[in-house]
């Protein structure tokens, strides 16, 4: 350790630098219609995680995660504010793919495969006061149950402690939510709480 710089400064400096190296990154460039632009949003002190998918159109031309209607939907079945879900000392936000994929036949692409196995590890390793993770849509939940069933995972929400698996909170999850009223009967309360908890909000 060099003199005068403490263990957190350390930790902080370290996470800068890969920050950095990760908005330089330009790996899958060519597969990215808009180019890249990598969003995240990551401290380590931050207590919850959002793994999401990919950003959508909007949140890369805002530049900001979740800047969209999927990210209203996903605030408000999480109970917090803006303010609370931008607060990267509380909560942070990491896709499965960084930047925009483009567009595929129904709905976005799926995220770039290169990217995970590029960022993800380290940027978790980064973040270790996270005490619970939201697995937001199939991507996240296949990369890190395996394979499984969206509808099975978020209904057997008490079966993987630390965890929470929800649909993705695009405009088709409200259709999803008329046929499971299950979701905002059960799902829902439990995930505020729990959210509440992680944060230690009253
Ligand atoms: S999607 Fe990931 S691997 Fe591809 S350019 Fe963006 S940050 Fe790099």
């Amino acid at each position: 350790m060099e003199p005068g710089i403490g263990a957190g400064d350390e930790e902080h400096s370290a996470l800068a630098t890969l920050l950095g190296d990760v908005r330089a990154c330009r790996r899958c460039s060519e597969f990215l219609p808009l180019g890249p632009r990598p969003l995240l949003q990551v401290s380590s002190d931050a207590r919850v995680l959002v793994c999401s998918q990919a950003p959508g159109s909007k949140a890369h031309a805002s530049g900001i995660c979740f800047d969209d209607a999927s990210g209203n939907r996903l605030r408000e079945w999480m109970g917090i504010t803006p303010g609370q879900f931008y607060d990267a000392q509380r909560v942070a936000i990491l896709p499965m793919g960084l930047c925009y994929p483009g567009k595929a036949k129904a709905g976005d692409a799926p995220p770039r495969p290169e990217c995970a196995p590029l960022w993800r590890q380290r940027l978790l390793q980064s973040m270790p006061g996270i005490s619970l993770t939201l697995l937001v849509g199939g991507y996240a939940q296949a990369h890190v149950l395996g394979p499984g069933r969206v509808s099975d995972r978020v209904r057997n929400f008490a079966s993987q402690p630390g965890y929470l698996s929800l649909p993705h909170p695009s405009w088709r999850s409200t259709g999803w939510m008329r046929r499971n009223p299950w979701f905002s009967q059960e799902v829902l309360p439990h995930l505020r709480n729990s959210v509440r908890q992680a944060l230690q909000i009253n």
